[in-house]
């Protein structure tokens, strides 16, 4: 039997397969390179934290009750016997990474992104996998709401950059720990007479934490929920003032919204603003993006008292609606040069320039397989080649052989000398 790759994950390959244009690691490359552009301007830096992480460190960091922790975590026990778990999200790791190396000793605010692999046992459907990548902020210091309003400002920077139309930004606050207490009393009052109709998982919910109950996604919950009081009339007038710094920030800077009181996002460390990122090309799975504030995370680590908001986007969804939207984007650029040998003389000679080539770093290939020219061309434009270039003895007597343009099939002569290639490479226009 041919092993094929684990359930809810998948290959990202050069060329693509078939109807999933999304998995071809030219596009990956693509949109990293974009985000870390972005991230570079907006003055994030990058932390790399390990795949796997004691199972401990999620269970505190996440909470036991959220969706994540309670059914979706990939755990296991290492030889020693030690509970470990592979990452399923990137915030309770890098505030792990952030105390363990003292990082808060090296200045008062801090910027960091991640890109990388999360791991969630879901079962497996359209927009769902089992791993999946994330591009994530974490920005630690500044707890005004000008912060919120940079890394949602960022995470839109980068969607419109990759050229996504039709988002919709939902906004909510869920107020500091007082507004909350006072909410969560008056949804477990309202909810009371109907916790027999909430699903089996939501009863559970009732006992443990209700307001998670908001962010079931059980049709019948939904409903129930629609019509629960809103936790923005029970926020404190602190939460309430920075509820609205954000709201008239994210207006100053021209990002349209939607205040939406029934976002909580899925996991427990969130206070005041939270928020997610939708779009219409998907079905079901529509949030492409979200985020908000977790002041108390780095505490609860046993780090410094620092407040924090960061985001996080599914780079599988953000592909998805690019390839729905038939959004543009360029193809990272192949050789410069495709030499294609004409008889086995021609050979070393294509060898030997590719190889001088790539000592002054032009990008060059050879054709080492195809017979005939036809073939080879084909080879070369599945490259990414810029040019070809047929060396046959004639050309080889003649130290002169023709470049053609492989995009606009436009031919020049050129000498075979090195610096002839090095100049025509310098003057390039992409
Ligand atoms: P959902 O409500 O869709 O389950 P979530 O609340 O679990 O999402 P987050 O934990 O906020 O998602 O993760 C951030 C982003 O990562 C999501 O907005 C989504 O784009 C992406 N994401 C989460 N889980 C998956 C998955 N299993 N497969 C693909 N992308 C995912
Ligand atoms: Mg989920």
């Amino acid at each position: 039997m041919k092993i094929q790759a684990p359930k809810g994950t998948f290959d990202i390959l050069p060329y693509g397969c078939g109807e999933e244009t999304w998995r071809q690691s030219g596009l990956w490359q693509y949109v990293e390179a974009i985000i870390r552009q972005a991230a570079s301007e907006y003055g994030y830096l990058e932390i790399r934290t390990p795949i796997y992480e004691r199972t401990e460190l999620f269970d505190r960091g996440v909470g036991e009750t959220t969706d994540i922790v309670s059914k979706e975590m990939f755990t296991f026990k290492d030889r020693s016997e030690r509970l470990m778990s592979l990452r399923p999200e990137g915030t309770a790791s890098t505030a792990r990474a952030f105390v363990e190396h003292n990082l808060s000793l090296h200045g008062s605010a801090h910027k960091f992104f991640y890109i990388g692999p999360m791991f969630r046992y879901e079962r497996p459907q359209s927009g769902r996998y089992r791993q999946h990548h994330q591009f994530g902020v974490e920005a630690y210091g500044p707890g005004g709401p000008e912060q919120d309003a940079e890394v949602i400002d960022l995470l839109l920077y980068v969607y419109r950059w990759l050229g996504l139309k039709n988002l919709t930004v939902h906004i909510n606050s869920v107020g500091d720990a007082d507004s909350r207490a006072k909410y969560r009393d008056a949804l477990v009052q309202y909810l009371k007479p109907h916790v027999s109709s909430l699903s089996e998982e939501s009863q559970v919910r009732f006992e443990k934490n209700p307001l998670r109950i908001l962010d079931s996604k059980d049709p019948k919950d939904k409903e129930l929920v629609q019509h629960a009081p809103s936790i923005l009339k029970y926020l404190t007038p602190e939460a309430e003032k920075h509820f609205h710094a954000v709201c008239h920030l994210l207006g100053k800077l021209g990002i349209d919204y939607v205040v939406n009181d029934k976002i909580v996002r899925g996991l427990d460390y969130y206070n005041q603003t939270v928020f997610e990122v939708l779009t219409n090309d998907l079905g079901a799975q529509n949030t492409i993006g979200a985020g908000g504030r977790y002041d108390g995370l780095v505490a609860q680590f046993d780090g410094p008292d620092i407040p924090a908001v960061g985001f996080a986007t599914g780079l599988e969804r953000v592909l998805q609606v690019m390839m729905a939207q038939q959004t543009p984007w360029n193809a990272p650029a192949g050789p410069f040069v495709y030499f294609i040998p004409l008889g086995d003389e021609a050979k070393e000679t294509c060898f030997l320039l590719a190889a001088q080539c790539r000592k002054a770093h032009i990008p060059a290939s050879v054709e080492l397989m195809a017979k005939k020219v036809g073939p080879a061309i084909q080879n070369a434009v599945r490259a990414g080649a810029v040019h070809c270039c047929v060396i046959g003895i004639d050309e080889m007597a003649k130290g002169r052989a023709v470049l053609k343009e492989l995009a606009t099939r436009q031919e020049s002569e050129i000498s075979l000398e090195i610096a002839e290639l090095e100049r025509l490479y310098a003057r390039r226009t992409d």
